[in-house]
C-alpha cells in the first residue's frame, strides 16, 4: 500500500513515535511525506520515505494529485487543529480529495491505530481490487 504521511509542527513528534511503535507494519509498505515530516520520519524510524515538497510549499498538493490519480491507499495527517496556518486552503483541498476518492484518512492518533491495524489485518485489501482495476482502465482491458 501507498501510505502518505503529515504531521504539522505541533504533532511531529507524535507521528515519529506512533511510526516507530507500528515501525513492523509500516516497513512493509511505501511510503511518502511532506519534507520534514518525511525527513524526520527517515531518521527516527530508519525507514524509507519518498519526501516531497514541505507543506506550506505545496507538498500538501502533491499529495492530492496522488490521491486524485488514486496512488495512495491512505492518509494519516495528524493536523493542527488549534492554530491558524497560511496554507490552509491546500490542508481543507487534500482533505476533500479524500473524501472524493473514499481513501481512508486519519486525522488523529486513535483513528491512526485503527487504520494501521485494520489494514495489517487485511480490511484495505480492497484498494488492492482498485489498483487492478485502474491499470486495467490504463490498459484498455477494464470490461475484460
Ligand atoms: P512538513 O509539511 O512536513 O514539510 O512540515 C507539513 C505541513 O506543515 O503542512
Amino acid at each position: 500500500m501507498n501510505i502518505a504521511l503529515v504531521a504539522h509542527d505541533v504533532h511531529k513528534n507524535l507521528l515519529v513515535d506512533f511510526v516507530i511503535a507500528y515501525r513492523h507494519i509500516f516497513q512493509k509498505h511505501q511510503l511518502f511525506a511532506t519534507g520534514t515530516t518525511g525527513r524526520r520520519i527517515s531518521e527516527a524510524a530508519k525507514l524509507d520515505v519518498i519526501r516531497l515538497r514541505s507543506g506550506p510549499l505545496g507538498g500538501d498538493q502533491q499529495i492530492g494529485a496522488m490521491i486524485a490519480m488514486d496512488d495512495i491507499d491512505m492518509l494519516i495527517f495528524f493536523r493542527d487543529p488549534i492554530s491558524a496556518l497560511g496554507h490552509e486552503p491546500d490542508i481543507t483541498a487534500l482533505l476533500r480529495l479524500c473524501d472524493v476518492q473514499r481513501i481512508p484518512l486519519a486525522t488523529n492518533v486513535a483513528t491512526a491505530e485503527m487504520l494501521i491495524r485494520a489494514m495489517e489485518n487485511g480490511f484495505l485489501s480492497w484498494r488492492e481490487e482498485i489498483h487492478k482495476y485502474e491499470t486495467a482502465k490504463l490498459n484498455g482491458t477494464e470490461h475484460i
